[in-house]
C-alpha cells in the first residue's frame, strides 16, 4: 500500500501535469475517492496544474431519495422491524430520520450486514424489512442469501447502478466533464465492459482508479494523455485488484436476483434502468409488493430539506461550502442533508478535512 504513498512520485506526477498546461474538468462517482483528494490535500494541488476532480453522485448513502426513506419509515411506523446501515439511519426523508423514527418508540435497528439482520428475522416473528442500499460493490452480497431468507424477511431495494448515472451526467449537459475517474470498489465486481458505451457513444475518457494518492493521480495523468492524444476509452490504473472481466460470480448472482429499472436518484430526474428491484420470482421478499397497499399511501414527490444543496452537490455542479447551511445549520451532529450524515459524502468529508 505504502508504494502507493510516494510523495516524491506524486511530486513528479504533479510536475509533469503542470507541463502539460492544461485547463480540464474531470469527475469521480466514489465517495472514497472523495476522501483521497481531500485527505491527502490532492484537489488543492491539481487545481495548481490547472485540472479540477469534481465528486459526482458517488454516495449510496447521499443519492438515496428522500421518498425510499419515507417508505422505511412507514413500515417501521406499521410495526414492521426496520433494519440499516448505520448511515442511513441518521438521514432525514422529508423531515425526520428512521432515527428520529426509533426515538418516537417504533423498531428500528441498525446492522452491519445484512446476514445480521436475517439473523435478527429467525428470533422474532415480527416482520423484519432490510433497508438495503449500495452500488454494484454490496448488492451480490444482498442477492447471495436470497436463498436462506426466512419468510418474515423482506428486502426494500435502493440498491444502484453506477453506469447508467455517469451516461445521465454526461445527457443532462449542465457542465462540460473531459474524463471520468472511475470507482475501484464498482469495478472490482462489474470490470471495464459495462463503461465502454461511454467512451464509444459520448467520447469520453475514463480511467479506473484504486485509492491510494498515487492511483487517483496516475489515473488523473492518464486520463490527460488519452485527452492530449484524442482517444477515449476505458483503462485500467487498478489492474492490482480489477480484473478487466470483474468478478463475474458477483455478477451472476446479482443477475439472479435483481433486475435494472428506471430509478429516481436524489438531485437527478429518473434515470433508466439505473435502479435494481427483486426480480418476479423472489417477489415475496421484495417489501415494496408484499407491503403494496401500506406504501401506495405516500405521495410520489417529497421535497429536498429547505435549503440543502445536496442534489447540486451530487451533479457536481457546487461544492458544499456554496450551500448556507454548510458548517452552521448543517454539522455531522446535526445534519439537515445526506452529503453531511455519511462519511462518503462531500459535505461530511469536507468538514472533516476542512477542504474540498
Ligand atoms: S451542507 Fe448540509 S444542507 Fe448543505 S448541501 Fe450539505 S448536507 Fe445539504
Amino acid at each position: 500500500m505504502f508504494r502507493y504513498r510516494n510523495e516524491e512520485l506524486a511530486k513528479q506526477i504533479l510536475e509533469k501535469l503542470k507541463d502539460l498546461n492544461l485547463n480540464l474538468r474531470l469527475m469521480h462517482v466514489c465517495g472514497t475517492h472523495q476522501d483521497t483528494l481531500v485527505r491527502f490535500g490532492l484537489n488543492s494541488m491539481l487545481k495548481e496544474a490547472g485540472i479540477e476532480v469534481r465528486p459526482g453522485p458517488g454516495c449510496p448513502v447521499c443519492v438515496t431519495t428522500a421518498k425510499e426513506i419515507e417508505e422505511a419509515i412507514l413500515l417501521a411506523r406499521k410495526e414492521k422491524v426496520v433494519a440499516t446501515f448505520g448511515d442511513m439511519f441518521r438521514v432525514p426523508g422529508e423531515r425526520l430520520s428512521l432515527a428520529d423514527v426509533k426515538a418516537e418508540g417504533f423498531d428500528v435497528r441498525v446492522v452491519y450486514s445484512i446476514t445480521d439482520c436475517i439473523s435478527l428475522a429467525e428470533k422474532t416473528n415480527k416482520d423484519v424489512v432490510f433497508f438495503s442500499i449500495g452500488f454494484e460493490t454490496t448488492t451480490p452480497a444482498t442477492a447471495s442469501v436470497i436463498s436462506t431468507r426466512p419468510t418474515n424477511f423482506s428486502i426494500l431495494s435502493a440498491h444502484r447502478l453506477i453506469p447508467p448515472a455517469m451516461e445521465a451526467l454526461i445527457r443532462m449537459g449542465e457542465m462540460k466533464i473531459d474524463g471520468f475517474i472511475n470507482p475501484g470498489h464498482v469495478s472490482t465486481i462489474i470490470g471495464e465492459r459495462p463503461y465502454e458505451f461511454i467512451s464509444k457513444r459520448y467520447k469520453m475518457p475514463q480511467v479506473i482508479a484504486g485509492f491510494e494518492p498515487l492511483d487517483v493521480l496516475i489515473a488523473v495523468y492518464m486520463l490527460a494523455m488519452q485527452i492530449i492524444r484524442g482517444e477515449a476509452k476505458v483503462e485500467n490504473e487498478y489492474k492490482r485488484v480489477v480484473r478487466p472481466e470483474g468478478n463475474e460470480k458477483a455478477q451472476q448472482t446479482m443477475a439472479e436476483v435483481f433486475e435494472p429499472f428506471d430509478c429516481s436518484w436524489r438531485g437527478f430526474p429518473v434515470i433508466p434502468s439505473s435502479g435494481l428491484r427483486l426480480k418476479k420470482k423472489f417477489e415475496k421478499y421484495d417489501a415494496r409488493r408484499r407491503y403494496e397497499d401500506e406504501l401506495s399511501a405516500l405521495d410520489n414527490e417529497y421535497k429536498e430539506p429547505e435549503g440543502c444543496r445536496c442534489g447540486e452537490i451530487l451533479r457536481g455542479l457546487v461544492y458544499p461550502d456554496e450551500c448556507p447551511l454548510f458548517g452552521k445549520v448543517c454539522t455531522p451532529r446535526h445534519p439537515v442533508g445526506p452529503c453531511m450524515v455519511s462519511r462518503e459524502g462531500s459535505c461530511n468529508i469536507m468538514l472533516r478535512y476542512g477542504e474540498s
